[in-house]
């Protein structure tokens, strides 16, 4: 009875799967990172939590959360800010706000799959232009995709994933040049690069710049961030469910936010351990690895079921793209861990 009545793009789709992991896997899939705050600082955020006024409605505005933003990672004065219970929900909406008859929403090939998932959600025109096979941006490509299908919405991973290799922020520019539609810059991975927009958010008034919490050790928070002109954040607001965000997440990240050299300090020992990573994996046999930008590292290895399967019966579960799009033959992505878990998975991958 349900087929008759649900809409047909729907019925279509498999649900986003979330894999249970047995506890004693070493999980390095999904770019969360492996650390948690120590005892007492857990136990300042318990204490928070537990006075947090959870019988009322939640209100960011009150909560303090968007200075502490702001303040963290200096998101300019001119910006302003929308939350979104991770910055999925704020993807959604996005793509909402502009799913208008025959409107475009654009990404890039291989990308973060849930552009392409809301465009055929909310009934847009998808249109996608695939990176070049070394997952550079094909910048002829993409302007020539902008001039002929003017999409009402672009979403560019920067960096991308799952590729983790950067784009050339000149190319991006003129991307953001050439739009005339809204355009996203999902810096997800952003605390991982050497390289940002926020600065620019807002300017112009169609440019976007979204980030997360999730990358950088709260992915259980569920809290995204966009920022951009105000225009742009105000007609969000209309529709962004009323209270979205909760009460135990915005006092959490807050708490995070205020423990920043903490958050720091992990950030620069997993990027650290990037560097380590890609150079171990890149002395294995038929082995290349990408230049990644983020947590991660995508690499292309021979076989690489086999090794992925390794990997899964050792314990160790990575990401497997092969398989995913044309372009990610025999690719695997590995979420960098703590260099403990990547000494396993090192020795793993040589042991022949
Ligand atoms: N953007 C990109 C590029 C991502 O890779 C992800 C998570 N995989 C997200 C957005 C969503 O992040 P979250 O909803 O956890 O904030």
């Amino acid at each position: 009875m349900l087929n008759h009545i649900i809409r047909p793009n729907i019925l279509a789709q498999t649900a986003y799967q979330i894999a249970n992991i047995p506890n004693d896997f070493i999980k390095l899939d999904a770019m969360e990172v492996p650390y948690q705050f120590p005892t007492e600082l857990q136990n300042q955020l318990a204490s928070q939590l537990a006075t947090a006024p959870i019988n009322r409605y939640p209100n960011p505005a009150t909560s303090g959360l968007q200075n502490e933003l702001r303040q963290a990672f200096n998101i300019p004065e001119h910006a302003q800010i929308a939350l979104g219970n991770g910055s999925d929900e704020l993807i959604q909406f996005l793509t909402l706000l502009v799913a208008k008859p025959n409107a475009t929403l654009l990404a890039l090939e291989p990308s973060f799959v849930m552009y392409r998932h809301n465009a055929e959600l909310f009934g847009l025109n998808y249109v996608s232009v695939p990176l070049n096979p070394d997952f550079t941006l094909n910048l002829a490509a993409t302007l020539a995709a902008i001039a002929e299908h003017q999409p009402a919405i672009i979403f560019i991973a920067y960096p991308n994933n799952p590729t983790g290799v950067p784009f050339r922020r000149k190319d991006v520019q003129a991307i953001i040049n050439a739009a005339t539609g809204i355009v996203v810059i999902d810096e997800a991975y952003g605390a991982f690069s050497s390289d940002s927009f926020l600065p620019q958010a807002g300017q112009p008034e169609n440019l976007l710049i979204m980030r997360t919490m999730s990358k950088i050790g709260f992915a259980g928070l569920r809290l995204g961030y966009a920022a951009g002109h105000a225009n742009l954040i105000n007609e969000l607001a209309k529709i962004l469910p009323p209270y979205n965000m909760n009460w135990l997440s915005l006092t959490a990240a807050k708490f995070a936010l205020q423990h920043k050299s903490w958050i720091d300090q992990h950030i620069a020992i997993l990027t650290a351990e990037r560097a380590r990573l890609s150079h171990e994996i890149s002395q294995l046999p038929n082995t290349t690895v990408f230049p990644s930008q983020a947590n991660f590292i995508t690499i292309r290895i021979a076989e690489a079921e086999k090794v992925f399967n390794k990997l899964k019966e050792n314990k160790i579960l990575i990401k497997k793209l092969h398989g995913s799009h044309p372009l990610l033959d025999n690719c695997l992505r590995i979420t960098i861990g703590a260099p403990e878990q990547n000494n396993l998975l090192i020795n793993i991958l040589k042991k022949p």
